[in-house]
């Protein structure tokens, strides 16, 4: 133990000592010089963690993984990932760590997770670093996530290492310290399935039961209800990303958790005009993971993780896989159920409106903004106005002004509540211009002043503020078309 305050942080080992084959003991390179950037002070205080000790010279040192508490044991983990659709047979984590598990004042666990902490034995043609603009990238969209209600990894500080990270140009380096409710991907499972050691299979499969969705243990077949579960959370999860136009990015196998929380911010972004097309990703050329596509990903996805569970779902071949495809189809049903809530919510209509008719007037809404390259965010605030008689903010965003016209008197005699629209269409979500001019301060200039104002609006992104104004506004155009690059 290093400094008195860590004695009340216990980091556990429990995913090493219930899969050691999946956890590699593992320490993080020492960084020259640490300079805490950003702190989540309220995250740390939920959790139980003493903000004022984490800024301390030993907090620092543990949110690099210079200092440890005594008994912790930090592992890389492994696993694998289908990556843009090809099988990558043993990806792991190639430049983070699990520090360890620790306990929540409400008695939740959680991993305390670092990555750009160093190259392991898992980083191939990796340098086993992280820049600082990516990581306060991945900081201030998952703050933005939860602050929208979407189950998300947080990022509890990002610390810069005083190191050179060398990219297409020299950046600074820096460690991202995340917390989240598990590291478990469905890239854990292919892995534990490829090794062909059906008994680490089911300790995977129990392990993740235990962690995520203890309910399967008292089903009938466990490991079916697991899938059912992941098949539930990550429908309900896309939908959720769907409704606010987040664009994930990458959607490899490797990145697809089974505790259903959104994880690995890189080249993520939220779309502005609304277009099923929109791809940011430099590398994503296809647009495989545009957004329209993100549905039918994660329904490959959990395909994938069906594959590597299949010995444990039925007493042959053909009986496992027919059970499976009847939990994968289970995802439509509660896709469009998610979906379908959070447009009647975005619609603000009442329970009584019958299903059918908030999806036509949702299909049709949908065309108009397509056809009129509408901004997502703004429309669906604007609509807000609408429904309390002043339409003209959001009806002179459409082109086709006899389209929503006559679509606006369809939708206001339903009786939609304003005041329910504005609890769930935000005011503030990170826009591309914004995020990309608050890591460029950040990481050319060190100010972060940008960020943490940025982070002031996303952090409540319903209440509209005066001075905020700018962070409401689409890009202006100069801003151009948006391209992300891989968050190394
Ligand atoms: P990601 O696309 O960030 O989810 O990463 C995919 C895989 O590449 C994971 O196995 C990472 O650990 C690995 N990786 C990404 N960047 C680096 C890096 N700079 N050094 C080593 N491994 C990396
Ligand atoms: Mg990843």
């Amino acid at each position: 133990m290093t400094g008195s305050a860590t004695s009340t942080l216990h980091l556990g080992d429990r995913f090493a000592r219930d899969l050691p084959e999946l956890a590699l003991p593992w320490q993080a390179e020492d960084a020259t010089d640490p300079n805490l950037l950003v702190l989540n002070e309220a995250l740390a205080t939920e959790l139980g963690l003493d903000p004022d000790w984490l800024r301390s010279p030993d907090g620092v040192r543990l949110l690099v993984g210079a200092a440890l508490p005594e008994g912790a044991a930090p592992v890389a983990q492994a696993y694998a990932g289908h990556q843009f659709g090809n099988y990558s047979p043993r990806l792991g984590d190639g430049r983070a760590l699990l520090l360890g598990e620790f306990v929540d004042p409400a008695g939740h666990l959680h991993d305390l997770h670092l990555k750009g902490s160093g190259r392991t034995p898992f980083a191939r043609g990796g340098d086993g670093l992280a820049a600082v603009g990516p990581m306060l990238r991945e900081y201030v969209i998952s703050e933005a996530m939860h602050a929208l209600g979407i189950p998300t990894t947080r990022a509890l500080a990002v610390t810069a290492t005083g190191e050179h990270v060398f990219r297409e140009t020299v950046l600074p380096g820096a460690v991202l310290a995340r917390v989240a409710s598990s590291h478990l991907r469905v890239g854990t499972f292919s892995y534990a399935r490829a090794t062909g050691d059906l008994e680490l299979l089911r300790r995977l499969a129990d392990h993740a039961i235990v962690r995520h969705h203890p309910e399967a243990a008292s089903a009938e077949r466990p490991h079916l209800a697991l899938l059912e579960a992941v098949v539930s959370a990550q429908a309900e999860l896309v939908a959720r990303w769907m409704l606010v136009g987040f664009v994930h990015g990458v959607m490899n196998t490797d990145n697809v958790t089974i505790s259903g929380e959104t994880i690995d911010y890189g080249p993520c972004a939220f779309m502005e005009v609304y277009d099923p097309a929109t791809v940011f990703s430099s590398i994503d050329a296809g647009g495989r993971y545009a957004y329209g596509n993100q549905p039918g990903i994660a329904q490959w996805n959990l395909v994938r993780l069906a594959e590597a569970l299949l010995p444990l779902l039925g007493a042959d071949q053909p009986q496992a896989v027919a059970v499976a495809q009847e939990a994968l189809s289970g995802f439509v049903g509660h896709y469009n159920r998610a979906w379908t809530a959070g447009v009647r919510a975005k619609l603000g209509l009442a329970d009584e409106v019958p299903v059918e008719v908030v999806t036509a007037v949702a299909d049709d809404l949908l065309t108009l903004l397509h056809e009129g390259h509408v901004d997502w965010t703004s429309f669906f605030r604007a609509l807000g106005t609408a429904a309390r008689g002043d339409v003209e903010p959001a009806r002179s965003s459409v082109l086709d002004l006899t389209g929503i016209d006559g679509w606006t008197r369809r939708w206001r005699a339903l009786g939609p509540d304003a005041d329910a629209m504005d609890r769930v269409n935000p005011v503030y979500v990170p826009r591309n211009h914004l995020v990309e001019q608050a890591l460029s301060a950040a990481s050319d200039a060190v100010d972060l002043g940008p960020l943490r104002q940025l982070l002031v609006a996303v952090r409540d992104p319903y209440t509209a503020r005066p001075g905020l104004e700018r962070f409401a506004e689409p890009a202006p155009t100069e801003f151009g078309a948006y391209r992300t690059f891989c968050g190394t």
